[in-house]
């Protein structure tokens, strides 16, 4: 799995001098062409490396205002983007000038956001603030460095003067900033088992799928105390990966536990699903699609998990051994039906199984597999811009005679993969282009299993004057 790279993000006024800056540390000319708006912007990311640490340059700069766009936009959305997602920050800014109105405006709206190298000493570990670096460009020959002391007035700390254009000071800079890159991004993967929940109504085979799945050769087993008091784990190993079934244990247990079966049902699933990355859920394909079944896969999505539905008791669809076997045309009967019934859960996949007979186990665990990859799954920001600018620019948006515009889409998380998207006015967003949205994210990468979150953030904050 592709872990997040650290992140720089150049902001500064128009001019100052990022985009030579950016083609400076990234290395490389980057022919800036003029963007047609909404369409690809090359020019803003680009991976970096120093000293064999890799990173992502941000320039801000590329991102295309609109022209009735004024200045103190762009300069909220550049210090919204840095302080989203930026580790280090290089305020830049332009020691031919010196200090400027918009300079200040920047600076407040970094301030306390960011940690300055004098912070640095107190900095507590465990928050995750970017480094602010103030960087006084144009400084192409030490006599302008005295310009660029009065820089110290921004109060964002100590300075640092370069020349992007000639290069001058740029490698002590890049010292400074790989310094303080964090090894690897917080958003990196370290799984070392797939916690899955194997839930679904009382008697459609949850625990004689443990059972079978115990009982192969090809999948280790051994139970483990779980946290919870009374569920006991079951760790199975498949393919180099280990899986741990959530509850089952308990599910055993179930002649136990009468009467309210629905209650139980619903609490059981919830707190397996909770300590799960997955959830298997379990229909008896005998009996078709039930309305408890219907209960459980919504738990499954709404607490954000991976999905796979294993259509237990097949044997019992199938024809018996000796007759022609002819593609079971019930087997897309019931994955339509589940898909219209549940259409939320359209990104469920579906894998047949026979817990009696130890059939489609493999399968089942193999589609497991791939929709826990999907959960973790990372774009890169660039092909994630692309993507987001393409559709917008294909269909675009316009509510109450404004367009909708968004400046740029960035991956926040994983498990599920969530994306943030930076528009002028969030109210402007209507949830069926939300789906659309979400629907051409999902044409580029299928990512079957996983549910994936959109969230919409003004690039302003409305200032209540
Ligand atoms: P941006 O709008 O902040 O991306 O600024 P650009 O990178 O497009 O630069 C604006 C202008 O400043 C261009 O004419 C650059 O050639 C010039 N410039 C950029 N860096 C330097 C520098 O270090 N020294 C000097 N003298 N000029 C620079
Ligand atoms: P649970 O309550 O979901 O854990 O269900 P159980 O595993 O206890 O199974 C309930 C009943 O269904 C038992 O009588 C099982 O023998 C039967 N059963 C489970 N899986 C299958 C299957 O794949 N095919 C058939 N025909 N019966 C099954």
């Amino acid at each position: 799995m592709r872990a997040k790279l650290p992140v720089v993000v150049i902001v500064g006024r128009p001019n100052v001098g990022k985009s030579t800056l950016f083609n400076r540390i990234i290395r490389r000319r980057v022919a800036v062409v003029e963007d047609t708006p909404g369409i690809t912007r090359d020019r803003l990311y680009a991976e970096a490396e120093w000293h064999g640490q890799k990173f992502t340059v941000v320039d801000t700069g590329g991102i295309v205002f609109g022209e009735d766009d004024p200045l103190s936009e762009q300069i909220r959305v550049q210090a919204q983007i840095a302080m989203q997602e930026a580790d280090v920050i290089l305020f830049l800014t332009d020691a031919r000038d010196g200090l400027n109105p918009d300079d200040m405006d920047l600076a407040n709206r970094l301030r306390g956001t960011t940690v300055t190298p004098a912070e640095e000493q107190s900095r507590n570990e465990s928050e995750r603030r970017p480094r602010l670096f103030v960087v006084v460009n144009k400084s192409d020959h030490p006599g302008r460095d005295l310009v660029a002391n009065e820089f110290y007035a921004l109060g964002l700390g100590d300075i640092f003067p370069v020349s992007g254009l000639h290069g001058r000071g740029v490698a002590d800079l890049l010292d400074e900033i790989v310094a303080v890159l964090p090894e690897s991004n917080p958003l990196a993967d370290e799984r070392e088992e797939i916690p899955l929940a194997i839930i679904g109504r009382p008697n459609v085979g949850k625990s004689s799928m443990v059972n079978a799945f115990t009982g192969e050769q090809r999948m280790i087993v051994s139970e483990i105390a779980g946290t919870t008091r009374d569920a006991i784990d079951t760790v199975l190993e498949y393919r180099g990966e280990r899986f741990r079934l959530i509850d089952t244990a308990g599910i055993r247990r179930r002649g136990k536990i009468q009467g309210t079966v629905e209650y139980y049902m619903v609490d059981r699933a919830q707190r397996a699903i909770e300590r799960a990355e997955c959830a298997l859920v379990v229909i008896d394909g005998s009996e078709g699609l039930t309305d408890g079944d219907k209960r459980i896969a919504k738990i499954a999505h709404d607490a954000g998990k991976a999905c796979v539905f294993a259509i237990n008791k097949w044997d019992t669809k199938e024809p018996p051994d000796g007759c022609p076997r002819q593609k079971s045309p019930l087997k897309k009967d019931l994955l339509q039906i589940i898909h219209d019934q549940i259409p939320e859960l359209g990104y469920a996949p579906a894998a047949f199984t026979s817990a009696k007979e130890s059939a489609g186990l493999e399968p089942v665990l193999d589609t497991v597999l791939r929709a826990v990859e999907n959960y973790s799954f990372r774009i890169s920001t660039g092909q994630l811009n692309r993507l987001v600018q393409e559709a917008v620019f294909a269909r675009p948006y316009t509510s109450k005679g404004k367009a909708l515009k968004v400046y740029y889409s960035t991956q926040v998380s994983t498990r599920p993969p969530t994306f943030t998207l930076f528009v002028n006015d969030p109210d402007l967003m209507h949830f069926s282009y939300e789906r659309y949205l979400l629907n051409q994210i999902r044409r580029a990468f299928p990512l079957e299993g996983t549910p994936i979150r959109l969230a919409v953030k003004a690039s302003h904050k409305r200032e209540g004057r």
